[in-house]
């Protein structure tokens, strides 16, 4: 089996065709220009992942919410669970940067950080 890819590690945006076989395994990787984007094509195919970058909602800030993002990548299957749980979520101002909103969301180990500040009212 192939997969077709585009790498979206920079922009040229290579398209990479990674074959598998039987069992899951990557067996060639071709189309990509350099070595990231052969990294990127095998993890897209064995364990997708994407950083989630969004708002959670702030009790008496001068705001309404906080941005915020994983510290990590999430896997790509638990994004939908991640953004439900965060849209759950709700956090006392202050806030400030780097301050943990959500730990280890849906279990994943990953926390989700705040991007700004938010100050109290
Ligand atoms: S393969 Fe390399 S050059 Fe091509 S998009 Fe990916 S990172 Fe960029």
């Amino acid at each position: 089996m192939t997969r077709n890819i585009t790498c979206v590690t920079c922009p040229m945006g290579c398209s990479i065709t990674v074959e598998i076989n039987d069992a899951g395994e990557v067996v060639s990787v071709s189309g990509n220009t350099c070595k990231r984007g052969e990294t990127y094509a095998k993890n897209e195919v064995t364990h997708p992942a994407r950083s989630l970058a969004t708002t959670v909602r702030v009790n008496g800030g001068i705001y309404n919410v906080v941005p915020c993002k994983s510290s990590e990548d999430l896997p790509k299957e638990k994004i939908f669970d991640c953004m439900k749980a965060i849209n759950e979520a709700r956090v006392d101002a202050p806030v400030k940067l780097g301050d943990v909103l959500v730990e280890n969301i849906c279990g994943t180990g990953i926390n989700i950080v705040a991007t700004n500040h938010c100050p109290a009212k």
